[in-house]
């Protein structure tokens, strides 16, 4: 999972890459010139100064980050000249990312952009393979910062293998950066394969800038990108050595370059309903305002959507949502299979959205540490740490020494893992801030049931007296389990788990406690007097009653993680403790259940025949109900994985191109479950 950082040497008081032979910032500071050069190039002054403010964003995709270069200089100018309400969205690939520390060193080269380079160094990810999504200055522009190989990467964000469908029913990306190392050095940023990505996310508005083409490979350059369907523009030389090129896309492809490799029936996620962009004025509802419903209320109100929130209780987060504290929890994988992928990367992602919370004094990013409990996790635990080495802010391997000094507890375990940049949170109190931030309003009702009418193109909400509560163009579920009750959704197998934390007292070993410890359960470090340490599964309880035998569980399971912790927990009275009883919303796969809602009974009769030939060959697409999309299934990390789906929903929404890969989003989507047993005969 770590990626191999770019090999950096200093050469004439410049960054030169060993492995490209060539510098990032040339010592004559041509550089510099190449920044601006995009800029004049792609006309952005002009475009950006003009662009409506109906218009919520702009798609910037660029094949070589570097130290970012054309990415702070593309901000400056976003943030100065382009309307306040829209966001800039950069996309870009980097599979030798620069080093922190080095990229700070070369960014401070260019003093004009130190605010924005600042920025961007504190925020900038740890090295680990995927996509990172940053919000950055003031959340006016989003950089997705894709750590892969560039074809892959941007293959990867496609709609769909099937290149003529990669940016269907979506936006398509307005200006592609081509800016990958010179072609002699580095022909992978140039390849036709790479290219013909590039134009499957491109249409007739697209161009496709470079700045720095030698005179030799010109030829082949153009070459590539005519085939690939663009017709490159007149522009003048910038220099006798280097030559610029403008290209704009014209949806006529190279026929060697239409792949289709869609295979079996990968095209379900698709709605085969053509939908027109959607625009910021329209209407979104969200039934539930847990962690869930409230993370998405605020991405899609930051997309200029006007949103609302309905839930049956006056306030936000009083049901799943309600624990006082609740922690960002770790669980990663030396496997690559998509569970521990998408783990870990809403795990990076709900650290960086949490971290003005913990710096505004709410919850404590105290770190977590896991203990592996048995000598099958400890073993999986050393893997974790070779296969992120190099990351050792996000995660450390750390031995018991170590683990004593952290946790600030007489540990027994000889190992564990660390992770710095995790902590807890008060749930509610979160859900709370993010409605009252962004002014999104609460309505209180219980809703009983919803229908789409055709005649207004709106879904209308009833409560349980048959009183229209409200009516919305786009209606989100987020009631967790409660999903079970609606029509529309109640085919997805969802569980109501119940789960009880105690607060335990704090005693005189454990006041000491300054990290959260996890294993087969969690306790947090004091706060307000007690320790949260949790949790139950009790499977067919329907009662949020506390139950003395839970609060025993809960604290035995502290002593099955680790003997030393159980020692310092001895002496407890359960029969006296408090604690919160309530439940979660589980799925089969352990995974969220993020996007477009599904026609059933069309899709059963659409794909019946996978039900004879699991592997069938088909270009089939699915069909989706009109603007109804869910997000639910938190299971037990609802705190790591609502804000990633949140993001998520909301791209899928905004018909944005979503900062997760193709089979991420697939894995959460949800009509997985009816496919799946619709193969297996299930169905
Ligand atoms: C004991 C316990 C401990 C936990 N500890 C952790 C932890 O440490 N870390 C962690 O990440 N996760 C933890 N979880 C899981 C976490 O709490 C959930 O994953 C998360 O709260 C789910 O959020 P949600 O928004 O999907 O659901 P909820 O928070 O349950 O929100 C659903 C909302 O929908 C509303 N609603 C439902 N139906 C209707 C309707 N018909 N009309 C109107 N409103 C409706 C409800 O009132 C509710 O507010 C724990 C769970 C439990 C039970």
């Amino acid at each position: 999972m770590a990626i191999i950082a770019a090999d950096i040497q200093w050469r004439k008081g410049a960054p030169y890459s060993t492995l490209f032979n060539e510098f990032y910032i040339s010592p004559s500071n041509e550089t510099e010139q190449n920044e601006s050069e995009f800029l004049q190039l792609g006309d952005f002054k002009r475009r950006w100064q003009g662009l409506s403010k109906h218009c919520a964003s702009f798609t910037i995709a660029e094949t070589g980050f570097g130290a970012g270069l054309n990415f702070l200089s593309c901000s400056d100018l976003w943030l100065n000249i382009a309307p306040k309400s829209s966001v800039l969205e950069f996309f870009s690939a980097e599979l030798f990312p620069i080093d922190k520390a080095e990229l700070a060193k070369i960014l401070s080269q260019r003093p004009h952009l130190r605010n924005l380079s600042d920025e961007l160094i504190k925020h900038y990810p740890v090295p680990v393979a995927g996509i990172h999504s940053i919000e950055l200055f003031q959340g006016r522009v989003r950089l997705h910062l894709m750590f892969g190989d560039a074809n892959e990467m941007f293959s990867s964000i496609s709609q769909s293998p099937n290149k003529e469908q990669a940016h269907y029913n979506r936006r398509p990306v307005d200006v592609w950066l081509l800016d990958g190392f010179a072609p002699t050095n580095n022909p992978a940023m140039w390849s036709p394969e790479l290219l013909a990505t590039i134009a499957s996310l491109s249409d007739q508005t697209t161009i496709a800038l470079t700045a720095n083409i030698d005179q030799k490979k010109i030829l082949t350059v153009s070459k590539n990108l005519q085939s690939a369907g663009f017709l490159i523009q007149p522009t003048e030389s910038n220099g006798p050595q280097k030559l610029r090129l403008k290209a704009l896309f014209s949806g006529r492809k190279h026929q060697q370059l239409e792949l289709d490799n869609s295979s079996g029936s990968t095209q379900w996620h698709l709605d085969k309903t053509v939908r027109p962009i959607s625009t910021r004025d329209q209407e979104v509802t969200i039934i539930g305002a847990g962690i869930a419903g409230c993370t998405t209320a605020v991405a899609l109100a930051k997309r200029g959507f006007k949103v609302k929130v309905i839930d049956r209780h006056p306030r936000a987060g009083q049901e799943g949502s309600g624990n006082s504290q609740a922690i960002v929890y770790p669980k990663l994988s030396p496997r690559d299979d998509v569970l521990p992928r998408i783990n870990l990367q809403a795990l990076l992602f709900s650290s960086r959205y949490y971290a003005p919370f913990w710096e505004g004094g709410l919850g404590n990013q105290c770190g977590v540490i896991s203990l592996p409990g048995n000598a099958k996790i400890a073993e999986d635990f050393i893997q974790i740490s070779q296969r992120f080495s190099g990351c050792g802010d996000f995660v450390q391997l750390i031995e018991n020494d170590e683990l004593c000094d952290r946790s600030g507890l007489s540990l027994a375990s000889s190992i564990g893992l660390f992770f710095p940049l995790l902590g807890w949170l008060p749930p509610s109190i979160i859900c709370q801030q993010l409605l009252k931030e962004h002014g999104i309003p609460l309505i209180h009702a219980n809703i009983d049931h919803f229908n789409h009418q055709q005649s207004d193109s709106r879904w209308h909400l009833f409560d349980t007296s048959e009183n229209l509560v409200y009516s919305t163009d786009i209606l989100v579920v987020a009631t967790a389990y409660g999903c079970e009750k609606f029509e529309q959704t109640n085919f997805l197998p969802v569980t109501q788990l119940r789960g009880q934390i105690s607060k335990l007292p704090v005693g005189t070993r454990t006041k000491s406690l300054k990290t959260i410890v996890c294993g087969d359960g969690y306790i947090t470090p004091a706060h307000d007097n007690y320790h949260s340490c949790g949790a139950t599964y009790n499977k067919g309880l329907f009662s949020t009653e506390l139950r003395v035998q839970d609060h025993e569980m809960n604290i035995a399971q502290m002593g099955h993680t680790d003997s030393g912790l159980g020692d310092a927990l001895e002496n407890l009275d359960a029969t006296k403790m408090d604690g919160r009883a309530n439940f979660r919303c589980t799925t089969k796969d352990y995974l969220p259940i993020v996007g477009p809602v599904p026609n059933f009974s069309s899709m059963l009769k659409d794909f019946g025949f996978l039900r004879r030939d699991a592997r069938a060959d088909s270009m089939m697409m699915g069909d989706y109900l009109p603007n109804l999309y869910i997000n639910c299934g938190m299971g037990s990390r609802g705190l790591s994985y609502a804000p990633y789906t949140a993001e998520l929903l909301a791209t899928q929404i905004s018909q944005q191109i979503p900062s997760l890969e193709r089979d991420l989003i697939q894995a959460m989507h949800p009509a997985r479950f009816l496919i799946r047993d619709l193969k297996k005969k299930r169905l």
